[in-house]
């Protein structure tokens, strides 16, 4: 048996029924699937491979848990990471400098400083100052920064507004059409190794239409500085390819998104590298909750459940879809309303949905969110932080505990001036 799966009446995680790790580890509890993340992260890896020689980095702000990065490195994967924690996290779990990534719209000069310290593999700049203060930051320390330029190709990548980033609106990249010149400045520059080009349109592509786009752009540009005399090495594809949340959704597979980008990126002759996030972990993961009372409402009862949008941030702030079951279905099915005990009307995790009929007590999951849930995670009307456990055949560990609301409080001070 693999990831998620009913065993006579119940659900499991691998071989682990739910019922147990929730009655061990209490609930709200995020359970990923070690098998799960392993069959994603070989199915991108063997899609990719037509392209050639190619960089693995695992988008860790999509599953940032140390377990989970440990997994992946050990499946060869390196990291693309956002900030100095996710820098730290990816160290942390064991992967190697050179192996790390660093994006981000906004790094520090601290951040930079403490990357090149490390030995970040590569820097990919958002901006034209930014390169200026690497290598400056560089030279003062007698190294030389690898770097791209992430360039926004102005494409529609034809998703939910708050994860496109690569319309010339989004405040991602810059812009494609100056790129040329910004990389005549900049490639001079002692202290950078400015070896390429970087591209992320967006998250959960239902399509390669968009990406290809995108990409062929990028090609044209590479043509261009190599023109201009230029060396690339390295371009960088980024992430975004989406994963099945619902019936009906047919996202890109592994092996098709490789073949357009063999097809696409034939005789670049560069190392091709990319920063998969969701569709590695969304479906390695699943949030379990207790059913706490079953309310009863205008139309349809509300379902109201020991999770809320604090630990699962995706269906309020991207009214995005997370299919629902109960652990232990009774057969009989409602249609009813999901919500949680956070106090904002946001804080609904389904309307009007044909679900399991449950009582109080009663176990349901939310399932795919193994990608942006319990890193988005806060501790909104002081509930505590949600742990995370991870199975692997018939073994499961707790990877990440639950943070007491009490734990959060004692870094809180009352001066004594009041
Ligand atoms: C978020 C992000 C990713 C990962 O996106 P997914 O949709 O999870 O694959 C990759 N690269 C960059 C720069 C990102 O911001």
């Amino acid at each position: 048996m693999t990831d998620f799966e009913y065993s006579n009446g119940e659900l499991y995680a691998e071989q682990v029924p739910l019922a147990r790790i929730a009655e061990q580890v209490g609930t709200p509890v995020y359970v990923y699937s070690a098998e799960a993340f392993r069959r994603r992260a070989r199915d991108f890896r063997d899609g990719v491979a037509q392209a050639g020689r190619v960089h693995l980095a695992f988008a860790i702000k999509a599953n940032p848990n140390l377990a989970v990065l440990r997994l992946l490195a050990n499946e060869g994967y390196g990291a693309d990471v956002v900030s100095g924690g996710e820098m730290a996290r990816a160290l942390a779990a064991g992967m190697a400098a050179k192996d790390i990534v660093f994006s981000g719209v906004g790094k520090t000069r601290a951040e930079l400083a403490t990357g090149l310290d490390k030995g970040i593999g590569q820097f990919n700049l958002e901006l034209e100052e930014e390169g200026v203060v690497l290598a400056e930051i560089a030279r003062s320390k007698g190294l030389v920064a690898p770097a791209t330029l992430r360039v926004n190709p102005d494409v529609d990548a034809g998703t939910h507004a708050k994860i496109s980033t690569g319309k010339a609106e989004n405040k991602f990249g810059l812009p494609i059409d100056q790129a040329p010149d910004i990389f005549d400045r900049l490639a001079p520059l002692g202290g950078l190794n400015l070896r390429g080009v970087a591209v992320h349109i967006g998250s959960q592509l239902k399509s390669l239409d968009p990406l290809e786009k995108a990409f062929v752009r990028v090609g044209e540009l590479v043509a261009e500085l190599r023109g201009r005399g230029h060396t690339i090495t390295h371009v960088d594809l980024g992430g975004g390819l989406g994963v099945r949340y619902q019936d009906g959704d047919v996202p890109p597979t592994a092996q098709e998104f490789g073949a357009m980008v063999a097809r696409v990126t034939q005789g670049w002759d560069v190392e091709l590298m990319f920063e998969p996030g969701r569709v590695i972990s969304a479906n390695a993961g699943l949030l379990v909750t207790e059913v706490l009372w079953v309310k009863p409402g205008v139309t349809n009862p509300w379902v109201v459940v020991d999770a809320a949008m604090n630990d699962l941030a995706r269906v309020a702030l991207y009214d995005a879809h997370h299919d629902i079951s109960s652990v232990k279905p009774s057969g009989e099915r409602i249609v009813a309303n999901v919500c949680g005990p956070v106090c904002e009307s946001s804080d609904v995790f389904a309307k009007d949905r044909e679900i399991d009929a449950v009582k109080g007590g009663d176990l349901i999951v939310l399932h795919s969110a193994g990608a942006y849930g319990a890193t988005m995670a806060s501790t909104y009307n002081s509930r505590p932080l949600v742990p995370e456990v991870l199975v692997s055949g018939d073994r499961h560990a707790i990877v990440a505990g639950r943070i007491a609301a009490e734990t959060i409080m004692d870094e809180e001070q009352v001066p004594d001036w009041l």
